[in-house]
């Protein structure tokens, strides 16, 4: 039984399903529309697609970069990195794709009527030989295996790690997708930094760009009356034209807004029938653009070891914890203390960062990437 139909219970159902395993799929969401804006998925997130069948169907839905680059607010290069030379030594590309196209991939993949959709999860209880779900309702599934993939406020992590809240990392997005026309060339990802402020432009197929806002923010602050495009253009006065040249593609259409959060370490991603993947287990913040990856990366590991051993599902839960515990958590970790660099309140400290950006060598801040992604469970 898999929880939550995000990126990672999808995927986990067209894995699980493809060696054979009977899956049931449970999501709270009553209808499966759009999903946000955009999202990068590295050569580690790649691989895992590609062996669930889906490569093909990804690069066309996918635009592929060739580079990085990051500038200062008034567009002064920081650093450049040639991410094809990446791809090619990693054995995969990475792909910018639409949120909302990667999730009708993953459905029309997974085939039509094979999610129940409206299914709450409230809680769990298992035994030694089975596991069930309590869905909102009065509603309930037994099975061999729950899966929890139902995201950052996991339900199903109430039975694994029930004191564990999201932590809120002090910095909000605003994401959308608007006409490219000219506004990025297709490439090169480019993200300006400045101020402890970060604004991103990652180009998609079909003449889309994938934007993305970033600042200090405190919690639960009310929308300005003024809506977020001209609270944004405020912001972010003075920097690049494309800031402006974005805000006015949207025509009044309003960006995502979202309070950014991370999960701390959990002692345990499993309980005998019961294990978490993807935000569930290990949520992290958008400084790398690895949640997903982490999230495809799992349901690979997940799902070979429960294939390797279906009788003894204890052990196998184990064995998948410790292959990918460690790393995902890393990941976390170092993903919140360059967020916590990069957006700092303190000048002294963004600077700092920035000039440690400048100084960097691409070729090897290029080799530090392709030894992250090398360490996923299919090199
Ligand atoms: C601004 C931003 C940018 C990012 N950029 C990148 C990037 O470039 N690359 C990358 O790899 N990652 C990125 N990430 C991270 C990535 O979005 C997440 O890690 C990933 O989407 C997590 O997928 P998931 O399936 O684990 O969880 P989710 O996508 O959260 O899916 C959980 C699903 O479970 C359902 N659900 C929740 N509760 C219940 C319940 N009680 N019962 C039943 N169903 C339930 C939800 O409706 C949802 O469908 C980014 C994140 C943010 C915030």
């Amino acid at each position: 039984m898999i929880v939550g139909a995000g990126i990672g219970g999808l995927s986990a159902h067209l894995a699980f399903a493809g060696v054979g395993f009977e899956v049931a799929h449970y999501e709270r969401r009553s209808e499966l529309g759009p999903a946000g804006a955009g999202i990068f998925i590295w050569p580690d997130g790649v691989k895992v697609l590609r062996t669930l069948g889906l490569g093909e169907r990804l690069a066309a839905i996918g635009n592929r970069p060739d580079f990085l680059v990051m500038r200062g607010p008034d567009g002064r290069p920081l650093s450049e990195l040639p991410l094809k030379e990446i791809w090619d030594r990693s054995g995969a590309p990475g792909y910018v794709v639409s949120r909302t196209n990667l999730q009708d991939l993953l459905l029309d993949a997974v085939g039509p009527g094979r999610l129940q959709l409206g299914m709450r999860c409230i809680g769990l209880d298992q035994s030694d030989t089975e596991v069930i779900v309590h869905f909102d309702g009065g509603l309930e599934a037994i099975g061999d295996l729950a899966v929890g993939a139902d995201g950052i406020h996991s339900a199903v992590r109430s039975v694994v790690a029930p004191d564990v809240e999201p932590s809120y990392a002090g910095i909000a997005s605003w994401v959308g997708i608007v006409p490219n026309d000219g506004v990025q060339p297709e490439d090169t990802v480019v993200e300006y930094l400045g101020e402890g402020k970060r604004f991103g432009l990652l180009p998609l197929s079909n003449n889309r760009v994938y934007f993305n806002f970033a600042a200090a923010w405190d919690r639960g602050r009310p929308r300005p009356a003024t809506g977020w495009s001209g609270f944004l253009e405020r912001l972010f006065a003075g920097w690049p034209p494309q800031v402006p040249a974005v805000l006015r593609r949207l025509e009044g259409r309003e960006p995502i807004h979202l309070e950014i959060c991370d999960l701390p370490h959990l002692d345990r991603w499993s309980s005998v029938r019961v294990a978490l993947l993807g935000d569930a287990a290990h949520a992290t913040t958008p400084t790398v653009g690895q949640g997903a990856c982490q999230a495809l990366e799992d349901v690979d590991v997940l799902v070979r070891c429960l294939q390797s051993d279906p009788a003894d599902v204890d052990g196998a839960l184990r064995r998948y914890e410790s292959e990918r515990k460690g790393r995902a958590e890393e990941i976390v970790a170092f993903s919140r203390r360059g967020l916590e660099r990069l957006h700092a309140r303190d000048e002294s400290i963004y600077g700092e960062t920035y000039r440690a950006i400048h100084a960097s060598s691409a070729p090897r801040t290029a080799m530090t990437i392709e030894g992250w992604l090398a360490r996923g469970p299919n090199g």
